[in-house]
């Protein structure tokens, strides 16, 4: 069985991802990478949520340092972009880029990860940022009714599930 690393944008979106790389063979390794949360109290909701996930999935957390203040230098000049634009793609490109990172560094060979569960998400565009770094791997959650089985479970967990993607230009 192949380890994976799977960044975790949030709980509910990562029940049905989990469920569908386990059913492909995955031992799955969660990885919560989430500095474009704002504010700092919705990220620890998110984080405490997905403790619990993988409390009840039996599953390893690794959880990456919280840092606003970089995400915020990431997508620098994109503040008044619409959900889905141009400022979505730098914020791929920075949690992804951690994730490979931490790929390395815990001697993975390969990573994916849940954002592509939502609707709200384009998984080419995904994908397209996603093919810059070594090792991810191209999986469309939202097929085969991921989205629809992440709330189902989401449900049954009694999981947190917000009311906005993550950053305060989405809050807005
Ligand atoms: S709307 Fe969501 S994906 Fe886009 S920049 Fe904000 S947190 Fe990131």
């Amino acid at each position: 069985m192949s380890r994976i690393l799977l960044h975790v944008c949030c709980a509910p979106c990562s029940t049905a991802s989990v469920e569908r790389l386990q059913e492909q063979g995955y031992e799955v390794v969660l990885f919560f990478s989430n500095s474009n949360i704002h504010p700092e109290e919705e990220y620890l909701r998110r984080l405490s949520q997905a403790r619990r996930l993988a409390g009840i999935m039996h599953l390893e957390l690794v959880e990456d340092e919280y840092d606003h203040g970089a995400w915020l230098t990431r997508v620098r000049g994109l503040e008044d972009e619409p959900e889905r634009g141009r400022r979505c793609l730098k914020c791929f490109e920075h949690s992804l880029g951690r994730t490979a990172q931490a790929m390395k560094r815990l001697g993975l060979q390969g990573f994916t990860t849940t954002l592509s569960v939502s609707r709200h998400k384009s998984s080419p565009d995904l994908f397209a940022v996603g093919r810059f770094f070594e090792g991810f791997v191209e999986i469309d959650f939202k097929k085969r009714d991921g989205f629809a089985r992440s709330i189902e479970l989401s449900r049954q967990l009694d999981l947190y599930r917000q009311g906005y993607c993550g950053c305060e230009f989405s809050a807005r």
